[in-house]
């Protein structure tokens, strides 16, 4: 993060709870065009990339904003009242933070930005469903989406720029990972998409479910959790309707479970065998399905929350009758729901939608063996809504995209 500032006031220095954990990550930008992938630091975590000028105040505990405040002499109470403007009346600006003293505004824009992220593309499905790509102050580009399922009002967020794990259907993972996103880039995706609901309107429901690997970037996942939980200051999001999804890093999951936040736990599976499942997603070639099984039944047993397991139906690769049965002989027994989606194509991948009958036939067997499925309808078709098909086509074919319209 750089702390030069370009104002009088000294720079904000945050030293939160988890800044420790931010600086040994936050700081290895070498300010050149990050590659496409880039190796983690001594304790595992990738790189994050910080070049603007201002702070994000996104960044910011409670704690860190009140000692900042204490400074200059303004009293405690105005952190929370700038959080609330920030997080739950939707605030754009310091400006529009009536309540404040002038001064204070204006100590707060010179040290603080609120948003950093530019908005490169913004879509619009027919169902309701809208998908922003937005580039980060570094250059780097994520996708986030906005659901609308009747009263629910669902996002999905990223948690990397790219994706390491490689599963071999998905664009985001096409280019590796470039790094992790700090939690201000995190929590700004909810506050964008927050901001295209209606004024009636509320966010009901996030899934940690776009680019990259939520559990290869715990500690800012959860920091941002954290706010998007706090009913006081923040979004005030239950964490019942908060879900994480992962492809399975057993190590990660047992922190989570450690972490004593009972989030919804969802595993994507794709695959009932290692042998398939070391094809489709290859960082099962270090995990392999019983070690993952066993993590969740652990973090089952410590949050008793139902687990979710994903499975993305790929038309003559995992779809056999045989494949349905091997599922149902791993999941028969837990207490989960089996989640499985029909493949959604992308541009350029070799993959398939299932046919009809395939999937007639693999939701039968699923049913007769006793698992508890919901086969989802997919939302977002004609936006490219599934995970990095939009800033992949926007980087390689700028002009087939419709941009309905940009901020
Ligand atoms: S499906 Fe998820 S975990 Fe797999 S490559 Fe894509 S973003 Fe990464």
């Amino acid at each position: 993060m750089n702390t030069t500032s370009g104002t009088n006031s000294p720079r904000p220095t945050p030293e939160g709870p988890s800044s420790a954990d931010r600086k040994s990550a936050d700081h290895q930008s070498t300010g050149a065009a990050p590659p496409a992938v880039v190796a983690p630091s001594k304790d595992g975590a990738l790189p994050t990339t910080d070049t603007s000028e201002r702070v994000a105040i996104l960044d910011w505990t409670m704690p860190q904003l009140t000692q900042w405040l204490t400074d200059r002499s303004f009293p405690k109470f105005r952190a929370g009242q700038i959080f609330r403007w920030i997080y739950q009346r939707r605030s754009q600006s310091f400006e529009q933070m009536t309540d404040l003293p002038k001064d204070l505004r204006k100590q707060l824009d010179s040290a603080f930005e609120i948003f950093r992220s530019t908005t490169a593309a913004h879509q619009h499905s027919a169902d309701g469903t809208e998908k922003l790509l937005l580039q980060l102050a570094d250059g780097g580009r994520i996708e986030c989406v906005l659901l609308r399922d009747g009263p629910r009002r669902s996002i999905c967020v990223s948690s990397q720029v790219g994706c390491a794990m490689g599963c071999v259907f998905c664009a985001s993972g096409l280019d590796g990972v470039e790094r992790n996103l700090t939690r201000g880039e995190i929590l700004e995706q909810m506050l964008k998409l927050q901001q295209l609901l209606e004024p009636d309107e509320r966010l009901s429901h996030i899934v940690m479910m776009g680019m990259g690997e939520p559990l290869a970037n715990l500690p800012r996942v959860l920091d941002a959790l954290e706010v998007a939980k706090d009913a006081d200051l923040g979004l005030g999001i239950s964490p019942r309707r908060i879900t994480i999804s992962t492809v399975g890093l057993p190590p990660a999951i047992d922190k989570l479970a450690a972490a004593d936040a009972p989030y919804h736990l969802a595993i994507s599976l794709h695959a009932p065998n290692d042998e398939l499942r070391n094809r489709l997603v290859p960082v099962n070639k270090t995990t392999g399905i019983n070690a993952i099984l066993d993590a969740a039944d652990r973090y089952f047993d410590k949050t008793r929350r139902r687990l979710t397991f994903e499975y993305v139906l790929l038309g003559g690769l995992n779809d056999s009758a045989l494949c349905a049965r091997q599922l149902v002989q791993l999941l028969r027994g837990r207490t989960a729901m089996l989640n499985v989606i029909p493949y959604n194509p992308v541009p350029g991948l070799p993959y398939e939608t299932p046919s009809p009958d395939a999937v007639l036939q693999f939701r039968r067997t699923l049913l007769d063996g006793g698992i508890n499925v919901m086969f989802r309808q997919r939302k977002g078709d004609d936006i490219q809504a599934a995970c990095g098909q939009l800033r992949r086509l926007r980087e390689r074919e700028p002009q087939v995209i419709g941009i309905s319209k940009q901020k």
